[in-house]
């Protein structure tokens, strides 16, 4: 089967590998309908992560069930699925809590923009529609898998409540997702920080009321002038650098809360600057499985169209042009059909 590996920073190449087999009877194989380039591949892309060995790449992905092991019972061959970029069992002590991405058997996957994908955990982690989606509904379910739940997930941990104010830091797919949930959840006010105008458009049309273009210092005061003086209630931090961590902890009210989503690269947070702060601070990988029956109905009810994040779709044999495309900043976020 065609799966896409990298060989080096910008070195991304799809190549004939054998095909994923049943390992464990916990395993499903699934034919993957679709897939994406995510922001967090881009680390490796550009060289921020190291990349030592040449290795598959891929965490978000639909498809259709082709085999399941002995122990799999809640999907079967033929099902439409949707499912986690960390897998989980769904049955231990912390998948009970609902924090499935701390599954005690987590594994992350890691192979998933390729023909065949194997899902280890299969059981707690696919969730199967009740029809095969018509085509239209692929990308939103897609979305679901990672950036949809990442950004659900970034409004929950920021506790958006009905009527209150958030701001999102971050103009990528998860920040555009955010958006999204901070208007499923009934912010009034939801404040999106963008300088790129097409992004700025689909923040608007997934729910944002203001748009902010200015960052750090410029960008805090704005936030300050339209809350009052005091900050948000909540701030999604979708990016994972030490200046957006550093944005939305002082785009918070005292007493409100930062989400933060994004893979921390190098950032540090000041105790004291903390303390004094008076900001809650809560993040890490989403609990995606536990959101995912009420995201894929929101999804499929026409409710909310994450999809809209996907602004280039490719034949998976031209991944290499999908990672570009949004290293470059030209594509949100890449789509990717085998
Ligand atoms: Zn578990």
């Amino acid at each position: 089967m065609r799966a896409t590996v990298i060989h080096a920073p910008g070195d991304i190449r799809v190549e004939d590998v054998p095909e994923p087999e049943l390992v464990e009877p916990t395993d499903a194989i699934i034919r993957t309908v679709a897939t994406c380039v995510c922001g967090s591949d881009l680390w490796p892309y550009r060289g921020l992560e190291p990349v030592t060995e040449p290795h598959p790449m891929g965490h978000e992905y639909v498809g259709v069930v082709e085999e399941v092991g002995s122990e799999v019972r809640h999907v079967r061959p033929g099902q439409f699925v949707v499912g986690s970029f960390a897998t989980s069992d769904n049955t231990c002590a912390n998948c009970r809590n609902g924090w499935q991405s701390n599954c005690l058997h987590r594994e992350f996957m890691s192979t998933c923009q390729a023909e065949y994908v194997r899902i280890p955990n299969a059981h707690g982690t696919l969730v199967a529609t009740d029809e095969h989606p018509s085509d239209a509904f692929v990308p939103g379910l897609l979305a679901v898998s990672d950036v949809m739940g990442t950004g659900w997930w970034a409004a929950l941990a920021a506790e958006v409540r009905p009527g209150s104010t958030a701001v999102v830091v971050g103009d990528g797919a998860v920040g555009l997702c955010g958006v999204i949930a901070a208007k499923e959840l009934g912010a009034e006010r939801i404040i999106a920080m963008s300088r790129h105008e097409s992004r700025q458009k689909l923040a608007l049309e997934f729910g944002a009321t203001d748009v902010i273009a200015e960052r750090g210092d410029e960008g805090i005061a704005r936030i300050k002038d339209l809350t009052g003086g005091i900050g948000a209630d909540s701030v999604l931090e979708c990016v994972g650098t030490a200046e957006a961590m550093r944005q939305a902890l002082h785009s918070a009210r005292p007493g409100g809360n930062v989400g933060f989503v994004g893979v921390p690269h190098e950032v540090a947070v000041e105790g004291q600057e903390l303390f004094f702060s008076h900001v809650g601070l809560r993040g890490g990988p989403a609990p995606v499985r536990r959101y995912l029956p009420d995201l894929i109905d929101r999804v499929l009810s026409g409710g909310i169209d994450p999809g809209k994040v996907f602004d280039l779709t490719l034949p998976l044999d031209q991944v290499a042009e999908g990672y570009r495309a949004m290293d470059e900043r030209r594509a949100i976020k890449t789509l990717l059909t085998p």
